[in-house]
């Protein structure tokens, strides 16, 4: 069906038919062993569009069991090439699907249609990256002198765990699940509760193209049952795990009992830094895709504006006067912004907008919940600027995960470098300038993943991606996910 009759079958019915709803596992697809189930919601009405499995301990032992068995049988017969055929099978199966899949995304995590397009564009283009990289991740020859031969190579890490959030469900299930399968692993991964589709979706497609049973496995549930017996589980090698600090540190202690390695990308309170000179066009469309793009639940979300006092006043109009124009509404209909992932969600990012109105804080535009207004339904939630904030503020100090950007100023450089790093995240940071030697001297001196300069998100799946401080550590995204996904052995022989 092309993508109008699918948006059009979606707003008549509230879902698609045949979406997958049980676990796979093994190959199969299977209800959970209690029978348990739960409710996916439609954020963009606030209804209930899907009920799927509700796995945890049994079905956690038999993914796991599955994916052991892959990893020890076929998986590991494969040639490179050969594993690189099957990832490029999955991408061209991503796009042939990317209709059902965009209106998939968006029923079950609220973002708009063309974001679901992009995310899907980005999962294939994903796979097809790591499809490349199969055969051409490779140790090196050590030189020890004439009487030895010593080599260093990069063998599986073995079963890997991913821990997915509901903000970017496929994106994150696709950078792990496919620098994982490049670098011979197997995979159990364990969606959101709030956005199980996408994952199922994908794990039809991995079916169809016929990657042997067992490599991937995909259990539905709550993280306190199915994430935290995957985490926790003996016959995991590596835990990947994408979502709050709180529930990385948990994870970190779970894994610790069996020494899993980890790989922890956490949350973010991103600055985004624009200096004097900067080309100011660039800068606002800047700040506007950085904290209002899928209603600012971005990790990487631009959700501090640290910004030089001389241009600060009419830079702030302008941003103002583009805030209040975006429109709202279900992210089929591509409104300016969708709505948030959850009622409980969106209680929490307007109980930041209360504390703040209490403590008299400068807010400019937005600040409270909202709904659709076509339906009056949906969880929304106005976009919001508050501006000149103190450091110690907790809107500065606080992912708060919503369309909520906090304003800071600075007088001079050293003072604005303080700021952008005066927080205990370190995830990315932006700097607008056209004074390269400064963009890159401030490059050096901000701690964080990575550094964006003169266009906020740029990059892409070749670009290393990961956090520092609270955001975590380990890399993603470009070859370094392969060594994420591999341990290094050294070999020395006497000649
Ligand atoms: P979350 O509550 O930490 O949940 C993330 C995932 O962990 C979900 O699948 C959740 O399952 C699962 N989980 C919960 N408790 C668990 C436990 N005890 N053991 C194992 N797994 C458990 O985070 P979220 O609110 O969904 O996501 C938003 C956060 O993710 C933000 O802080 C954001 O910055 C961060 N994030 C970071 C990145 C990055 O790349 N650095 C990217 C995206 C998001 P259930 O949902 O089913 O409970
Ligand atoms: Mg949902």
């Amino acid at each position: 069906m092309d993508l109008q009759s699918l948006v059009e079958v979606a707003q008549q019915t509230g879902t698609l038919p045949h979406f997958p709803t049980q676990h796979f596992i093994d190959g199969h697809w299977c209800a959970s062993a209690d029978g348990s189930e739960m409710d996916s919601w439609d954020p963009g009405t606030g209804k209930v569009f899907l009920r799927f499995s509700a796995g945890g301990a049994a079905e956690v032992d038999a993914a796991v069991d599955a994916a052991r068995r892959a990893l020890n049988g076929p998986w590991s017969r494969l040639k490179p090439p050969d594993r690189a055929s099957l990832l490029r099978a999955v991408a061209q199966g991503l796009r042939t699907h990317a209709h059902r899949l965009a209106v998939a995304e968006t029923l079950d995590s609220g973002k708009r249609l063309v974001e679901s397009l992009g995310d899907v564009r980005g999962a294939a283009a994903c796979f097809e990256y790591y499809a490349g990289a199969c055969d051409k991740f490779h140790g090196d020859a050590i030189p020890l002198g004439p009487d030895y031969l010593a080599y260093t190579v990069h063998e599986p890490v073995g079963v890997t765990a991913h821990v997915i959030p509901w903000n970017y469900p496929l994106s994150t299930a696709a950078r792990g699940i496919a620098p994982a399968l490049a670098a011979g692993c197997t995979v159990v991964a364990k969606p959101a509760e709030q956005t199980p589709l996408t994952a199922l979706l994908l794990a039809e497609i991995i079916h169809a193209v016929e990657i042997p049973a067992g490599v991937v496995n995909v259990v539905t549930g709550t993280g306190s049952s199915a994430g935290a017996s995957l985490v926790g589980h003996p016959g995991v090698d590596h835990v990947t795990f994408t979502g709050s600090v709180a529930t990385g540190v948990n994870v970190m202690h779970n894994a610790a009992d069996q020494t899993t390695r980890l790989l922890l990308e956490l949350g973010g309170k991103s600055p985004l830094m624009v200096l004097a000179d900067a080309d100011l066009d660039r800068a606002v469309a800047g700040v506007m895709d950085g904290i209002f793009e899928n209603a600012g639940q971005i990790c990487s979300a631009a959700s501090r504006l640290v910004i030089d006092r001389r241009i600060h006043a009419a830079f702030i109009d302008r941003l103002t006067e583009k805030t209040r124009a975006l429109t709202l509404g279900h992210g089929l209909r591509n409104a300016g912004m969708g709505p948030v992932n959850s009622a409980p969600h969106l209680q929490k990012i307007a109980g930041f907008l209360e504390r703040a109105r209490s403590r008299g804080a400068h807010i400019r535009c937005g600040g409270h919940s909202t709904s659709d207004p076509q339906t009056g339904l949906g969880w929304f939630f106005e976009p919001t600027i508050v501006d000149d904030l103190r450091a110690d503020d907790e809107l500065v100090q606080e992912e708060i995960f919503g369309p909520v950007l906090a304003v800071q100023i600075f007088d001079d450089l050293e003072q604005g470098l303080d700021l952008a790093n005066g927080t205990r995240f370190g995830l990315v940071a932006g700097i607008y300038t056209r004074d390269f030697s400064n963009a890159h001297r401030l490059a050096q001196r901000i701690d964080a993943g990575q550094v964006y300069i003169n266009e906020y998100f740029a990059g892409g799946i070749a670009l290393p991606f990961g956090g520092n401080k609270r955001s975590g550590f380990g890399r993603e995204k470009g070859m370094e996910a392969l060594r994420s996904y591999s341990k290094l052995k050294g070999v020395a022989a006497r000649l």
